[in-house]
């Protein structure tokens, strides 16, 4: 029988024979997590679940693979200051990627890659996903991230300078205004408030979103009071959101989607050998 028509990359958007069909000549697919937190006063609560999305299908386009439904909850406690957010315990958000990734992984999926919208703050427990995953099934498991697999190509796109490209600033802003700009309202996008030049003793983020930013730093939690009242004065906001435009946005996820298919044809040549999980109850 020939392979039934390919109507969606997304897997709920199929029927199971398609699904089923698609297992016999390919076991890759990817699992899209970002997160439900502010954005400011200019842009959706849902914008890193848009970076998972976006880069997820911009992938699946070269690489020919299917996607996962996507997650909309990540770990987001540090944005809970701000109404509308909602967010997982990060020991959840690790269950619940690892549980998705067995079921996937029992119909056949033998590659499963997450792609994390929600940057530094969902890395840890999907990495610590990844390994269970992996050491379980022994399927291939892994963690791209939308902002570390293409580095040099989103420095090159930005304009604003280094250390700027923070929460809802300029990349983030980007990508939304190219694919969902009906979400966005760039009169209410605050002018950049970041103290350029100073550089505070403890840097509080080991990863930022800014692949330019340099220097030596560290990891200090703050509690949701206290960051929103240090964004508040930038709106939620931390870089220069009023640089981005949809042009950058658009290059900027086909480089993500190019970086993530590069990876995928490297996870395509590696032997796996599965142990099918139980189904649980
Ligand atoms: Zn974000």
């Amino acid at each position: 029988m020939t392979e039934p028509a390919l109507i969606s990359r997304w897997i709920h958007e199929l029927t199971w024979d398609v699904v089923e069909a698609r297992l016999k000549k390919d076991d890759v697919v990817l699992v899209p997590i970002g997160a439900t937190e502010q954005h400011g006063h200019h842009a959706p609560i849902m914008l890193d679940t848009a970076w998972a999305i976006t880069s997820s299908v911009a992938a699946a386009e070269i690489a020919d693979c299917l996607i996962a439904p996507p997650m909309h909850y990540g770990w987001s406690y540090g944005h809970m200051g701000f109404p509308g957010t909602i967010g997982l315990r990060a020991e959840t958000l690790t269950a619940v990627a690892v549980e998705i990734g067995q079921c996937l992984v029992r119909h056949g999926f033998g590659r499963v890659i997450y792609v994390n919208g929600n940057r530094m703050a969902n890395l840890a427990p999907l990495e610590i996903a990844a390994v269970e995953l992996h050491l379980e099934t022994g399927a291939f498991a892994a963690v791209v991230d939308c902002g570390l697999v293409a580095k040099e190509e989103i420095a090159a796109l930005m304009d604003g300078p280094p250390g700027t490209l923070g929460h809802a600033g300029e990349s983030e802003t980007a990508m939304v205004l190219a694919h969902y700009p009906h979400l966005v309202r760039m009169e209410n996008a605050p002018p950049n408030r970041q103290e350029e030049g100073s550089r505070p003793k403890l840097r509080e983020l080991h990863i930022t979103l800014d692949p330019r930013q340099e220097g030596n730093s560290w990891y200090v939690p703050r509690s949701p009071e206290a960051f929103r009242e240090q964004t508040i004065g930038r709106l939620g906001v931390v870089g220069d959101a009023r640089r981005a435009t949809a042009e950058k946005g658009v290059a900027m996820v086909q480089a993500i989607g190019r970086g993530i298919a590069d990876g995928i044809a490297d996870a395509r040549s590696r032997p796996v050998t599965i142990q099918r999980p139980p189904i649980r109850g």
